[in-house]
């Protein structure tokens, strides 16, 4: 499941990543390919306006024009000529009228592009009289860009087909790669957890036999120094705790074989008014009013042992990071096909940036708090590993110096 988030993570970012570089590789393309193709126009107008210049020449004081153009030729590339004199007067033009250039006359500009409703390229160049070199007048030359407009559309359809295509053929293989490299990762987590469940339970024997030991030790005392009797005492304590870690440890690391699970019908009210009670004498000790609001009849299919362990851990921590004279409060109600338990206090709560860190194995919040001693940090891990198995949910809200609420959400009917 976690493997499953990262993997899915990776493979996004992969895809996002690969996107960015193959628009703006397309767009670079593009931009390019533009400039080009206006180029080649423009050098091609520019090239058949200065063949027209050059055999053009004045005539008895008139332009005389010694090249015809036919109409099919011009209107195949909706091109228009126009041919100016001196005094910028348009003398003659061929080509269809409805391509003719709106913009004014301007014989200071050999190139300029028209973008009105109809997009021109315009070239305009001086007529000079071969022998005199003197200026007879001027030559202005456009052509359409729809041609280029659709050749660009056309060029548009294919970037972005080729696009899809790369980006398809990657995310296969970014997929693929991703599972190459999840997969050591993941053999590599596997074999570590299997190390803590073995080691765990390897450390079963040996604890069981200093704690025996400690308590016979502890039963027949008479004789023994009371120094000595403390120190017993104290090993005792410690070897519980760490029963209790290896037990943890043991259950977290086989929280995802359900199999490991029992399943029956659960009177889920009647667990969480034993947890609840199992509390009162701690939270009495404490000052803190413990409240519960339980509805009846809510059941549901699990295992008894381990929810009553994750309702204990949450009741449990609710008394601990609550000061005295606090409140807890544990309701419990169905809702729809929903069974939602509320875990609430007025203890130290969580600062906001901690929230999605409680249930992390092994994290304890700040060591400021540790005058609230006890506990292992894997309590949270464990009732969040427990409910998951379950098909549920576990949420918290917490505010500083305010409180804290666990929310548990259990489908009713849960099923292998
Ligand atoms: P621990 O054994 O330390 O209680 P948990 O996994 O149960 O470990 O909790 C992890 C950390 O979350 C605790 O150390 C504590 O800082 C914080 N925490 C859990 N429950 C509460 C609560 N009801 N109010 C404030 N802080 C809490």
């Amino acid at each position: 499941m976690m493997f499953q988030k990262i993997r899915y993570r990776l493979f996004l970012s992969n895809l996002l990543v690969l996107a960015l570089v193959l628009s703006s590789s397309a767009f670079v393309v593009r931009i390019l390919f533009i400039r080009n193709l206006k180029q080649q126009l423009t050098e091609r107008l520019i090239a058949v306006a200065q063949g027209i210049a050059a055999s053009s020449e004045l005539e008895h004081g008139q332009l005389e024009l010694q090249t015809k153009f036919s109409p099919q030729q011009l209107r195949a590339h909706q091109q228009v000529f126009q041919w100016f004199d001196t005094q910028k007067r348009l003398i003659e033009q061929q080509g269809d009228p409805n391509y003719a250039p709106t913009l004014p006359f301007n014989a200071e500009r050999t190139v300029q592009t028209q973008s009105d409703k109809i997009k021109l390229l315009i070239v305009t160049l001086p007529i000079v009289e071969n022998n005199s070199r003197r200026l007879i007048g001027h030559i202005r030359l456009s052509e359409s860009l729809e041609e280029i407009d659709e050749t660009i559309a056309r060029l548009d359809v294919g970037l972005a087909a080729g696009a899809f295509v790369a980006l398809f053929l990657s995310g296969l293989g970014s997929g693929w790669l991703n599972r190459q490299a999840m997969q050591p990762i993941e053999e590599s987590f596997k074999r570590l957890k299997q190390f803590t469940a073995d080691a765990s339970h390897e450390l079963r024997s040996p604890l069981m036999a200093i704690s025996t030991n400690a308590e016979v030790a502890l039963t027949y005392s008479d004789g023994m120094r009371k120094s000595d009797g403390e120190k017993f005492q104290a090993i005792s304590m410690a070897t519980d705790q760490m029963s209790q870690l290896t037990e943890d440890l043991l259950l977290l690391t086989r929280a995802d074989k359900v199999s490991s699970f029992e399943s029956k019908k659960i009177d889920l009210t009647t667990l969480l008014i034993g947890s609840v009670n199992l509390y009162r004498p701690q939270a009495q000790t404490k000052q803190i009013e413990l409240k519960a609001e339980i509805e009846n009849d809510l059941c549901l299919i699990g295992d008894e042992a381990k929810l009553a362990r994750a309702f204990t851990n949450l009741i449990q921590n609710a008394i601990q990071y609550t000061p005295a004279n606090g409140e807890v409060e544990v309701t419990g109600n169905r809702i729809g096909q929903e069974l939602l338990v509320n875990i609430e206090d007025t203890g130290i709560g969580i600062a906001s940036e901690h929230l999605d860190l409680v249930f992390d194995r092994l994290w304890r919040a700040d060591r400021s708090r540790s005058y609230y001693k006890g506990g292992s940090g894997l309590g949270l891990a464990i009732t969040q590993a427990i409910i998951y198995s379950h098909k549920g949910t576990i949420t918290v809200t917490s505010q500083v110096d305010i409180g804290s609420c666990f929310t548990v959400s259990l489908p009713m009917a849960f099923t292998n």
